[in-house]
This record gives structure tokens, sequence and C-alpha cells, in this order.
């Protein structure tokens, strides 16, 4: 499988590219997501033209508007950072990326909880985006973005993730041009999207079932709107438990009335919270495999992302 591309703040790869000349190495993006992800370094600070060591710089100004400037001295690299931004966007537009990872507070590279400052040193405002984030999510705001301090979280992190495999599955379909690659990648993402959104899958298979007489341009687009809109509502145990349910359906001829005790416990457990989604997922595949059911087999809410990122193990 070819490594899908994700864009990253520089200094969590472990690049010495901060003010200090030292790094912000994080782990688990570098060496774990490193694995599935083709990481396009992003320093702005560096390559707008600052050197490296610098002097720490921030947001000063109101919500509305800062500026970005070093924090003594006072000097003012907002035009500096502004136009390497104007250079640096249609670039990265390019490089087709499936998502961003920020690093968290930053001045250019946070996306979200960065101090500003007024003119006289304090804090008038701990919600503001660093430069070069903002601008970045104005202009792709159908690219996930999460920093590292977020992706910390368990269940934000598996939700991110499965996004940058969905979308890089759409980029696939698309890429074919046929109506029936996108007919396919619907299908086989059924449960995985009404664990999202019920309302959205409708609409989307609305489309696909119109499919054959829409011209191909016209059913991308469309579809591409539902499908950002579905990847904005957050899967829940609940909408999680709702789909297990579903799928066990499947099974009502083939289980004893054991096994099936036995399946819905575990999806139960689940959804109080006792145990992870892994656990009636195995079982799951194990009875969609024992019973060689084809729709089942192929579903991506099964096999959202690679077993080996474990990221059922803990939601
Ligand atoms: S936070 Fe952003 S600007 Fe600062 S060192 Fe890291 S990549 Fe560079």
């Amino acid at each position: 499988m070819d490594k899908i591309k994700v864009g990253v703040s520089s200094c969590l790869l472990g690049n010495k590219v901060r003010f200090n000349s030292q790094h912000k190495l994080d782990h688990y993006i570098a060496d774990v997501l490193g694995q599935w992800f083709d990481f396009v370094p992003v320093c702005p600070e560096v390559e707008c033209g600052l050197p490296v060591p610098r002097e720490t710089m921030r947001l000063v100004g109101n919500r509305e508007q800062q500026k970005l400037m070093t924090s003594l001295t006072g000097i003012d690299h907002t035009e500096k950072m502004e136009k390497w931004i104007q250079k640096k966007l249609p670039e990265l537009e390019q490089e087709n990326l499936m998502a961003f990872i920020f690093k968290t507070k930053s001045p250019s590279s946070g996306m979200r909880k960065v101090k500003i400052y007024n003119e006289k040193g304090n804090p008038v405002s701990y919600d503001g985006e660093g430069l070069f984030a903002k601008a970045f999510m104005q202009r792709f705001p159908d690219i996930p973005v999460e920093d590292e301090g977020r992706l910390k979280d368990n269940g934000i992190r598996e939700q991110f993730i499965e996004s940058i495999f969905i979308l890089d599955r759409w980029r696939q379909a698309v890429s074919e041009r046929k109506s029936s690659s996108i007919v396919e990648f619907h299908t086989r993402h059924k449960y995985t999207f009404m664990a999202h959104s019920p309302e959205f899958l409708k609409a989307m298979g609305k489309l696909t079932a119109a499919a054959g007489n829409l011209d191909i341009n016209t059913l991308i687009q469309e579809y591409r709107k539902q499908l950002n809109n579905l990847l904005r509502e957050k899967k829940t145990k609940k909408t999680n438990y709702n789909v297990l349910l579903h799928i066990l359906g499947y099974f009502k001829k083939n289980l004893t009335p054991e096994e099936k005790q036995e399946l819905l416990r575990e999806c139960e457990l689940y959804y109080n919270g006792y145990s992870p989604l892994i656990v009636p997922l195995t079982l799951l595949r194990h009875y969609t495999g024992k019973y060689k059911e084809s729709y089942l087999i192929k579903q991506y809410f099964l096999n959202p992302h690679p077993a080996e990122l474990g990221l059922l193990n803990h939601i």
C-alpha cells in the first residue's frame, strides 16, 4: 500500500527547527503513524526566512487581527510570514495532502488555543490560531486537521485517522472517474457512515442511486460535499452500538441462542464502557468470515484502519 501524504509541523518529526535549536519529536506521529503516512514537513518560521536559533515569537493584537512579533524586541514578522504563506499554500495544494497535524500553541503553527497578547504584553485571548495554521484551514476547509495535543485523546485520534483512510480511499475511487467506483466506495462504507450520520448516509445513498443519470463530475462534487459534512459528525458509543446491532441482525439465522446472547452482551459491555470496540467487532468479524457474509466482509466498519495501529483497543 502506498503511504498517504499528510502535512505535519516539522519539529514534531524531530527536526531541530525550533527557536532554541531543538525539536519536539512526537514518537507516536513520527514512528507509529510514519509507517503509513508519508509526511510533508512544514516549518513556517524557518521556511519564511527566520534563523535557528531565534527569538521566541507571539501573536499580538486582538481576537480579530494579530501580528506575529518577537516576544522581547517587538520585531514585526507578519509581512514576511504572510508573503511566505501566499507562496506556500499553492505548493501544498499540489501535494494532495489528506490531513495536517499541527504543533500546539505555536503562533505560526497552532490550530487553536494560541495565546494572543496586547501591546503591553498581557494575554487578551487564549483562543487564537497561528498565522500559517489559520491560512491553511481557510484555504483547505475540507482537509482534516488536528494537533499533537488533541491526538493524545483516544477518541479524537481514532476519528482523525479513520477520516484520513476514508479520504485516501475516496481519492482512489475518484481517480478512476467511473460512477461504479463511487458506488462501490459508498457501499463498502455503509456502516462506517451510518455510525457518523444516518442522515448524510441517506443523502449520499440517493446520490449513488442516481449515479447512472449524473455526469461524473457532478456526482463527485455533490458526493464529496456530503462526505465532508458527514465526517464532521462524530461517532459516539451510541452510534457505534447502533451499527453493531444492525450487523448482528445478519446472523439471526446462523447463530445459536447462546452465541447471540454472548454477542449481544459484548455489544452492551462496549456501550456501557466496560470493554473497547475491538471486542464485539472481533466477534462480528469472526462470524462474518465463518458464515461468509460477502456484503459484510467488504465493510470498512469492521476494518477501518490497519489493525497494527490498535486504535479500536482504546475506544
Ligand atoms: S511549531 Fe511550527 S514554526 Fe515552530 S518550530 Fe515547529 S514547525 Fe516551526
